[in-house]
């Protein structure tokens, strides 16, 4: 790379560096990738963001790390790519437009199917690439040439033909069975597509009287509304309080009919009164029960929610929950209620709507899961596909375990449409392509399925179609499976496990080896990130205030072992002082370097010979050699707090605290040592704070994009531990001399000489070579040894360091003048504490409100702070 043509800023400024780099990549052609089995493959494919989207702390988290990890493997030289794509998000999509079309006075009906599909797909060429600026200016680099769309013309044909196999397969069918139906939406929902909350709601227990009056069996329910739907009451067989009522018939008590009393083993006795209404039209335990025993299903409540005709006149049209109210006002009047009492419903909600979810029965189409789920249970079974932290495999397995079957019909406009066809005979043609005629009878008049496919089907087949699927690409025959699959929790189910099964019925193996699945970003005191809390944080604003680097540091450096990250703005302020340091340091050099002061001897860009090493030097290659191959470690192991924390303290503190300041004493191997640790650290470091590497990299003259350079080999051969604990030594003496010069009100001027009494031989030796070390850290000039207490000054202040005094000498009017001062501070501050104590000991902690007890709380121990450090101080004065 040529020389920089401007000169480094002063400060570090991001928005200055951060602009250009990410066009410069992108020229540079560094984040396309052809197949090249040659390497081995290192593959990520893109959780697909909703068209809708905007990025938000889940991109942050989840996307973040699949930047680092194909920037890691780019530098390792393997076939690195990270694909991107979008998904069409259908029923997110269609809500947007409709709120659109709301705005205008319109519905979708007012426009028609197709202007609204026209619509929908102008929202993509308007709105689709909002999201993808953002990911360029969190640095994130996909390999753009390849992006997908969900509805893109090849994955649109690919999920047809998957629809089409499965049909002739028996695996997609059609039936009535109880859906999850959202009346708001006017659509059927995936089991996954349904939010359970707890809500107060009330349990009813209503009285169902046997045929000749007698008192018949009590039930409690919390919907009475469906009681027109009931087919049966049931109970458990051993119960003894209903065995003479098994097989005998009671009455409905709001519409007059006779239903029987049934025994099941899945009633809980210890339910109510141990009696249970079996509903299948309105619920999917009871429908399963009817199955059991033949039961039909009936519906009395319509897709608008409203009661169907099928009940009495009264009822009729009514909204569901007004219904309810009428019921126990009708149950009341009819004596049937028995008692009422508060109870916690588990309430299904639209992901979407948030609107009430009513089981209804409808005629849809479902996949056969069974089929597909027990592969992909063998596969996480073996260990082919594998879960990071390894606790989400249990949360995979106990979901196929109990799959049900899928419904995948979806009754809105915006997705993929189902490739079915009616003929007035009530035949069914399923083809790939519009058929002329029915399959069965011939007629040419076909009404084409208006529903759409869930819009996880398609991103189900992810992995493969983005890889050219059905046809056999180079990329499919290179890059599947994908090496890892990044993502978030909450999408196990509706999303990877679909992912799972597709990729082993079409593509013929797991989609990907590992699932790493990210943690989920609080805020700082532990909440969930919403809208109404409006505690949500906006990464674009991160990258505004503190840079995108910070951003991705702090994002990162604060994701521990996949537990969830309260997530603290303080450490993107952090990162950004962090990406300072590290520019005043390659400012030092290069200021160094250009004026003479050290002597670096350019265009030398090699280590000199290690024989000329000095311990400084020996120091910190080992310190780089070590983190070289922690950093190499932790990234391999997913865990990238440690790889952002282990290169944060060797560069902060022991390469810029320590090194350079060392480095400003003349020392001939220092110049090309601190190129070559600063360039060697900014490689380690570039995978997670990509720009203000680049832009040092640069700075620091070395050839070519680091985005393009080899990762940093551990060279063993530095590996120092000699040097390691000298230096250590060293440093805490220093830190010791440091720590008193310190002390408030020490006159500077006597602290040239230093005093160590008791220091073993080796500490001594250490002191008598290093004296720049200790002369440029401590400000040392004299030290003396004094071997008995003759040598020690008369006045002085002192510190321990193991069996070790260190003294630094001082007048007698500063120790006389300090002890006063210092014994009125501990007397005073004794004082306040003892009487919060007396305080804290009454029934002040009961009566006064929660707030002020803690303030006094942590007075006091702020008090009990003070008290420690002023003894600790009172005791170092002689
Ligand atoms: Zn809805
Ligand atoms: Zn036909």
């Amino acid at each position: 790379m040529a020389a920089p043509e401007q000169p480094m800023l002063d400060k570090y400024d991001p928005a200055a560096i951060e602009a250009s780099w990410y066009a410069r990549w992108e020229e540079a052609g560094v984040f396309h990738e052809e197949p090249d089995p040659s390497r081995p493959p290192f593959v990520i494919s893109m959780p697909p963001p909703n068209v809708t989207g905007r990025a938000h702390m889940g991109h942050g988290s989840t996307y973040t790390p699949q930047d680092i990890l194909t920037r890691y493997h780019r530098m390792l030289g393997d076939n690195a790519v990270w694909l991107p794509g979008l998904d069409h998000a259908a029923i997110a999509t269609q809500n947007v437009i409709e709120k659109e079309l709301a705005k205008e006075g319109l519905t979708r009906f007012d426009v028609g199917r197709e202007k609204f599909i026209e619509r929908a797909r102008q929202w993509r060429e308007l709105y689709g690439d909002i999201i993808y600026k953002q990911f360029r200016a969190l640095g994130f680099g996909p390999d753009w040439q390849r992006d997908r769309y969900t509805m893109d013309e090849g994955l649109s044909k690919a999920v047809i033909k998957v629809f089409v196999q499965l049909y002739r397969e028996g695996l997609i069918y059609r039936g009535t069975r109880l859906v999850n139906w959202c009346p708001r939406c006017g659509t059927t929902l995936a089991d996954t597509e349904v939010e359970h909350e707890d809500v107060p709601g009330t349990l009813y227990y209503v009285r169902y009287r046997t045929e000749d009056g007698g008192d018949g069996v009590v039930v409690a329910t919390t919907r009475p509304e469906t009681i027109f739907a009931d087919v049966a009451v049931a109970v458990h067989p051993q119960d003894e309080r209903y065995q003479k009522l098994v097989g005998r018939l009671v009455e409905r008590p709001l519409s007059p009919h006779a239903i029987p009393v049934i025994a099941d083993t899945a009633v809980e006795r210890a339910f109510g009164t141990g009696g249970l209404k079996i509903t299948p039209g309105h619920d999917q335990a009871d429908a399963e029960i009817g199955q059991r025993h033949g039961l039909a299903a009936i519906s009395v409540i319509g897709p608008d929610a409203r009661m169907t005709d099928a009940v009495e006149a009264e009822f009729v049209g009514l909204d569901r929950f007004e219904a309810r109210k009428r019921a126990v006002q009708t149950l009341h009047d009819r004596g049937a209620l028995v008692k009422e009492e508060p109870y916690t419903v588990s309430t299904g909600t639209c992901y979407r709507c948030d609107t009430v979810v009513e089981p209804l029965l409808s005629l849809q189409w479902f996949v056969k899961i069974k089929p597909l789920a027990e592969p992909a249970l063998i596969a996480s079974q073996s260990g082919k596909l594998r879960f990071v932290p390894e606790r989400y495999r249990r949360t995979y397995e106990d979901w196929l375990e109990h799959i049900r079957d899928w419904c995948i019909s979806r009754q809105i406009w915006w997705g993929h449409r189902l490739p079915v066809w009616y003929c007035a005979n009530g035949h069914v043609t399923v083809a790939e392509t519009t058929p002329a005629a029915c399959a069965e009878c011939g007629d040419k008049q076909l009404t084409h399925d208006p529903d759409t496919l869930d819009t996880w089907f398609s991103s189900g087949l992810w992995p493969f179609t983005i890889l050219g699927w059905p046809d056999k690409t180079p990329e499919l025959r290179a890059w599947y499976p994908n090496q890892v699959l990044v993502t978030a929790r909450e999408i196990i189910f509706n999303w990877v496990a679909r992912m799972v099964m597709f990729g082993i019925h079409f593509a013929g193996d797991v989609p990907f080896g590992r699932v790493l699945i990210t943690p989920l970003i609080l805020d700082e005191q532990g909440r969930k990130m919403s809208k109404s809390l409006g505690n949500s944080l906006d990464p674009m604003e991160l990258v505004r205030d503190y840079g995108a680097d910070a951003t991705r540091f702090a994002i990162v450096s604060q994701m521990h072992g996949g537990q969830d990250v309260r997530f603290s703005i303080a450490k993107c302020d952090d990162a950004r002082k962090f990406c300072n340091k590290l520019w005043q340091a390659v400012r030092f050099t290069l200021d160094a370097d250009s004026h003479g002061a050290v002597d670096f001897i350019r265009p030398m860009m090699s280590v000199p010979d290690e024989t000329s090493w000095t311990l400084p030097d020996r120091w910190i290659m080992d310190g780089l050699a070590r983190t070289a191959g922690r950093v190499t470690q932790a990234l391999d192991a997913f865990d990238f707090a440690q790889a952002a924390q282990t290169l944060y303290s060797f560069l902060w503190n022991e390469l810029c605290d320590v090194y350079i300041e060392i480095a400003k004493d003349k020392a001939p191997t220092r110049g090309p040592i601190l190129m070559h640790v600063l360039a060697t650290s900014m490689q380690l470091l570039h995978p997670i704070m990509p720009f203000v590497t680049e832009e040092l990299w640069m700075r620091l003259s070395r050839d070519g994009l680091i985005a393009e350079s080899a990762w940093p080999s551990v060279n063993s051969g530095w590996l120092d531990d000699r040097a390691r604990t000298d230096m250590t030594r060293l440093l805490e003496f220093v830190e010791a001399v440091r720590a008193l010069r310190a002390l408030p009100k020490l006159p500077y001027r006597e602290m040239r000489d230093v005093t160590v009494i008791g220091a073993d031989a080796q500490l001594l030796e250490l002191l008598r070579n290093e004296t720049g070390v200790v002369a440029r850290l401590a400000r040392a000039e004299r030290i003396h040894a004094p071997t008995g207490a003759d040598g020690r000054p008369v006045h002085s202040v002192s510190r321990r360091l193991g069996a070790v005094e260190v003294l630094l000498p001082v007048d007698e009017a500063y120790v006389e003048k300090e002890r006063v001062a210092l014994d009125k501070e501990i007397a005073r501050a004794q004082e306040e504490a003892g009487a919060i104590e007396r305080k804290l000991q009454t029934s002040f902690v009961e009566k006064a409100p929660p707030d002020v007890v803690s303030k006094e709380r942590s007075r006091l121990a702020e008090l009990n702070q003070t008290l420690a450090m002023s003894r600790e101080r009172r005791e170092s004065l002689r």
